[in-house]
């Protein structure tokens, strides 16, 4: 017999149908016992006798049974399968569950992260965590339906690659076949994707994984997925344009409120002088409850900005390009108070993404390299390639990054990442179920030629 789905036995009334999914409850009242079952399109509930005695929650089967509709007041309106049941007929287990070590039917907020994120694939069959997963998967499709339909073209780039700056400190992988010499994680694609410019995509995106050594926090990991964008032929307000487009179609198929269309745009020096930060939330307390999205952009933030040292280094991204009436002034030597054509998008007080209109003029490239503090020798061994690139006809171009973390979060109202990613890292940065980072052996420190000091 072929499986239906819990579901769909809805349309089976008076047939016997072959369900297998998880026993989610077991209610036994002597006589007769019920079985609430599980599997992904959702639970009905089945009723039999001595042969639904042996099984426990959890535990994995196989029913074979008539589906009857229930008589009106049995009817449970809090189940999509709650006007029938299932008379079961033949029961097979498929496997025993042991107890969970943890519950897995509330909303598990008060467990310990430890514990959750050890025993991370029975956390995921939580509700909540199972259905903020699957609205992940579905809003990656829709934006993957709005890229495509924009005539945009995703291409994966490399995961081993070289340093490229964005504010944080790389994850190196060692080189076998180069001993002493590393590839760094990308902490964003984003020289790579310039380079597809070059090569004349046009328009490009990928649902790129970007890796930064930083300090965790509730809405920060190790790793991120971003929705990385460039677009070629375009000025600062298209890509605004064509993302905040974007949003709107996709939060809104998904049910989402938004606050203020099209999105206020806010220049840096406005949000500080009104907000006294750079992420903002624009909701009022009832609009915070009811989960609103309040979305804006903030512009004309200052390119460079003194470190702890004093030294000059980028408030964002070093490839884009101050804006247009401070190009000039860049050129002549001005550093303070010179803009960078940045755009964020913020929501809820949150960023949730943010990008530019690159520089494309190795003049301007090369000046803020040597703002940052590097030598003429220097940037031709760490950007010389993409100096080169750009003198084969290099077109205007520009992007952006929303992050997809970040974006889940804001969607779910949940306020912590991990509620929103399959396998996070713990807050100390220890991975979900298999415990990395863990020790090398003698032998594969060797073949890489590596010494480790304590
Ligand atoms: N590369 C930037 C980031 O990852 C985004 C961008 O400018 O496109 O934040």
């Amino acid at each position: 017999m072929k499986r239906t789905l819990i579901l769909e036995s809805l349309q089976g009334v008076g047939k016997t149908v072959l369900l297998q999914g998880w026993v989610n409850a077991r209610r036994d009242h002597g006589q007769v016992i019920f079985i609430d079952l599980r599997d992904r399109s959702g639970i009905v509930q089945v009723v039999g006798g001595k042969e639904l005695s042996s099984l426990r929650d959890e535990d994995v089967v196989e029913i074979e049974g008539l589906v009857k509709k229930r008589p009106e007041k049995l009817i449970n309106p809090n189940l999509s399968t709650g006007k029938i049941e299932i008379e079961a007929r033949k029961v097979k287990v498929l496997s025993k569950s042991l107890e969970l070590p943890l519950p897995v039917s509330g909303d598990g907020r008060d467990i310990e992260e430890v514990v959750r994120l050890k025993y991370r694939y029975l956390d995921l069959r939580r509700p909540r965590l199972n259905k903020n997963i699957r609205l992940r998967s579905k809003f990656v499709d829709l934006c993957r339906q709005y890229l495509f339909s924009n005539d945009f073209v995703e291409i994966e780039t490399p995961l081993l690659t070289k340093s490229t700056p964005e504010g944080s400190r790389d994850f190196v992988v060692p080189s076998r076949l180069q001993p002493g010499k590393f590839y760094a994680l990308p902490q964003s694609p984003q020289q790579y994707k310039q380079l597809l410019m070059v090569a004349g995509f046009e328009r490009y995106f990928q649902i790129a994984r970007c890796l930064r050594d930083e300090d965790l926090r509730a809405d920060r990991g190790f790793e991120h997925t971003q929705i990385d964008m460039e677009m070629s032929f375009v000025k600062r307000e298209d890509i605004m344009k064509i993302t905040e487009e974007m949003f709107i179609s996709v939060f809104e198929k998904l049910g989402g409120k938004i606050l203020k269309k099209p999105f206020p745009v806010f220049s840096y020096e406005k949000a500080l002088k009104k907000f006294g930060a750079d992420k903002f939330d624009l909701r009022n307390e009832s609009q915070k409850k009811e989960n609103i999205l309040s979305f804006a952009w903030v512009v004309d933030f200052p390119f460079f900005e003194k470190d702890k040292e004093g030294k000059w280094t980028y408030t964002h991204n070093p490839f884009s390009n101050p804006v247009e009436e401070d190009k000039e002034k860049f050129l002549k030597g001005k550093i303070e108070g010179i803009r960078t054509s940045q755009y964020d998008l913020i929501c809820n007080g949150y960023e949730v993404g943010g990008g530019s209109i690159r520089s494309t003029n190795p003049k301007i490239l090369s000046k803020v390299f040597s703002v940052l503090g590097y030598e003429d020798k220097e940037i031709q061994e760490k950007f010389g390639h993409i100096l080169e690139a750009f003198k084969y006809g290099v077109p205007p171009h520009g992007g952006i990054a929303p992050g997809i973390d970040r974006l889940l979060m804001v969607l779910t109202g949940e306020t912590a990442l991990k509620e929103v990613v399959a396998f996070p890292t713990t807050a100390s940065g220890q991975t979900s179920v298999m415990s990395a980072p863990a020790k090398l052996s003698q032998e594969q420190l060797k073949e890489l030629g590596i010494k480790v000091i304590k």
